[in-house]
């Protein structure tokens, strides 16, 4: 009997927006974006990668960022979290895993996400191996409500379908 495997997992991150005074970057998807805030977190704070490693990592029950990128190892400091998400793919790969799609919302009142959609996605499609059409993001905003409408911070979701050979 053989047949495909077929897994989707979920993601969410969030992260607090650091002083203009700290001049961290913002990056969201592996993208930096213009900004005078950027997000504070051990890594570079890439609040969509880590939701989507996380999505990818429990699509294949494989635990979550935490046990495989531990904040407290210094070897991910300010690390760039495309690494996070090509170390991912590696896994999942070895695994005989193959991504089908990922589709992501970044939850964001400022700065406005919408233009900088296009090259986030193909930064992802690139980093994942994936057509364009097998990668989707999408930005929110809530209206001015919660700590996302207030501009503190940046949340994001992520969901990812892989298959493989049974
Ligand atoms: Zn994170």
């Amino acid at each position: 009997m053989s047949g495909q495997a077929i897994r989707v997992g979920i993601g969410y991150d969030v992260h607090a927006f650091a002083a203009p005074e700290a001049q961290r970057p913002l990056m969201i998807g592996g993208v930096t974006i213009p900004h005078e805030r950027g997000l504070v977190g051990h890594s570079d704070a890439d609040a969509l990668l880590h939701a989507l490693v996380d999505a990818l990592l429990g699509a294949a029950a494989l635990g979550d960022i935490g046990t495989h990128f531990p904040s407290n190892d210094p070897r991910w400091r300010d690390a760039a979290s495309i690494a996070f998400l090509t170390y991912t793919l590696d896994l999942l790969t070895e695994q005989g895993w193959r991504i089908g799609n990922v589709d992501a919302t970044i939850v964001a009142e400022r700065p406005r996400m919408t233009p900088h959609i296009p090259a986030i996605r193909a930064r992802l499609a690139e980093a994942l191996g994936l057509p364009l059409e097998a990668v989707s993001v999408k930005a929110k905003t809530t209206d001015g409500l919660g700590f996302t409408g207030r501009s503190e911070g940046i949340a994001c979701y992520a969901i990812a379908l892989i298959e493989r050979d049974a």
